[in-house]
């Protein structure tokens, strides 16, 4: 399905409570995230602040989940979205060379793993990328820095490894990852520089490392960076308490509106985030 009334973008504890009460609703929903749901859920050892659920491992919470939502027959579609725009009152979303659409957003994709460091906004298209397989190619047979957030991630770490000459690698997990023109510094990235475009990085030990290209891969990426004019303090989504973004069809829930970062207040945002998209689409005439 590529086109819905709601489109939630990551399946974590936010996004999955949107979906299941927007299939309760009878609305047509697309659940962007991946078949392993949360890897910050998957992390906790012992979750024990979650009503109902005495000391339960996050392993067994999202076992839950996915339980619930095979139940509800909401299905997750595979796909990271890459940036979002609108286009005739609907919501287009990308992800890599595939378009999808809905009539509203939820935006559920977690806080922002790790802060940007200087220059990765300032150089972003000049040098500067946040997803493989769109600008991978611009960087055949080039040399490129990598920065990996998460495992789940390292997969377009290998894919950029096969296109450009040499890789500096920055994961920051231990990775096993080897090849022949993978390089893996000791320090980790502090600054992209240049002029126009990015000509290198100093690390955080001050050496200094000439680069045609720097690719930032995280799992969860800035959400003004996937929806433009989104506003947003300290790189959390600005809500008010309809989880009403400033821009008008889109709504956001969980980590990525702050703190506290807990699941039971992503599941309730997510909850009444679904609300405010029902009274949306119900302004816009789609409620039939
Ligand atoms: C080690 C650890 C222990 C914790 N323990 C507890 C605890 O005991 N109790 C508690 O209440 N909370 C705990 N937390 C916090 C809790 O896990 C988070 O608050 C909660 O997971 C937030 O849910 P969320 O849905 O907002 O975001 P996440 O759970 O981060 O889910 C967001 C999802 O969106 C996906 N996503 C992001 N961007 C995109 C995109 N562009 N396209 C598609 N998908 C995308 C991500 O891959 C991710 O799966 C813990 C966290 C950690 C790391």
């Amino acid at each position: 399905m590529n086109r819905a009334d709601i489109a939630i973008v990551g399946a974590g504890p936010a996004g999955i409570s949107a979906a299941l009460n927007a299939k309760i609703r009878n609305k047509s929903v697309i659940l962007f995230g991946n078949g392993d749901l949360s890897r910050k859920v998957e992390l906790s050892k012992l979750i024990s602040n979650y009503p109902g659920l005495p000391e339960i491992s996050g392993k067994e919470l999202n076992e839950k989940f996915k339980a619930h939502l095979d139940k509800a027959g909401v299905g997750i579609t595979d796909e990271k979205i890459t940036g979002i725009y609108k286009r005739g009152g609907r919501f287009i979303l990308l992800a890599d060379l595939k378009e999808f659409e809905a009539d509203c957003v939820i935006l559920a994709t977690g806080a922002e793993s790790l802060k940007p460091v200087e220059g990765e906004r300032e150089f972003l298209g000049r040098g500067v990328s946040f997803c493989a397989t769109c600008d991978g190619n611009l960087f055949k047979g080039k040399t490129i820095a990598v920065s990996c957030d998460c495992p789940e991630e390292e997969a377009e770490a290998v894919y950029l490894s096969e296109i450009a000459q040499r890789v500096y690698y920055f994961p920051s997990f231990k990775s096993s990852l080897e090849r022949e023109n993978i390089i893996k510094p000791h320090s980790g990235i502090k600054a992209v520089c240049g002029q126009n475009r990015v000509e290198e990085i100093k690390l955080k030990n001050g050496d200094k490392i000439k680069v045609d290209g720097v690719f930032f891969l995280k799992q969860s990426a800035a959400a003004d960076i996937l929806l433009s004019k989104l506003e947003t303090e300290n790189g959390r989504i600005i809500v008010d308490r309809e989880m009403k973004t400033n821009i008008d069809g889109c709504f956001a829930a969980g980590d990525c509106t702050g703190a506290p970062y807990q699941i039971a207040k992503a599941v309730g945002e997510g909850n009444v985030a679904l609300h405010s998209a029902l009274a949306y689409l119900s302004k816009i005439g789609k409620n039939q």
